[in-house]
């Protein structure tokens, strides 16, 4: 495992009408889960590229809150920022501060800070989302492990190769 492989991380997950409907999330119950885009925010310190690619796993053991979203996914898309203290749970701040989403079950991956919850359904389209996330982080097909760790304009794209 590469010992720069840490970032923060925002999934854009895609739950399709055929999928919605009533799941267990965990110890905070069971709860209806609408049809619509969800916007997840999490960080790894170490083992970045790992956590994605389970979070995008369609087969997997219940674990975190969040799986009980992402195992009913239709898509799933990550973007990410260079690791920086507190950026979670700015982001998490700012995706009700913007209006671009509310909290769907209180307390979903925020067991360990005092947000409300990083999970929320999305109050605006998955298209203007992703724009919104292409503006500001890398997508996580485009991010290598890394790099970008020291950089101080986290608003910088990489070029396309
Ligand atoms: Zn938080």
């Amino acid at each position: 495992m590469l010992l720069n492989d840490s970032g923060v991380y925002v999934l854009l997950i895609e739950v399709p009408p055929t999928a919605a409907g009533s799941v267990q999330v965990g110890r905070l119950g069971e709860h209806f889960l609408p049809a619509g885009p969800y916007l997840y925010v999490g960080s790894a310190r170490r083992g970045l590229s790992k956590r994605i690619a389970r979070h995008e796993a369609r087969r997997k053991q219940t674990h975190w809150h969040v799986d009980a979203v992402t195992l009913r996914a239709g898509r799933i898309r990550s973007w990410v920022w260079p690791h920086r203290p507190g950026l979670e749970c700015r982001l998490a701040r700012a995706v009700v501060g913007r209006g671009l989403g509310q909290v769907w079950v209180g307390g979903c991956g925020s067991s360990d800070c005092s947000c409300a919850s990083h999970l929320f359904r999305a109050t605006v389209s998955a298209g203007r989302l992703q724009r919104l996330l292409c503006a500001q982080a890398t997508p996580y097909r485009d991010w290598r492990p890394g790099e970008g760790q020291s950089s101080h304009e986290p608003t910088k794209r990489r070029p396309r190769g």
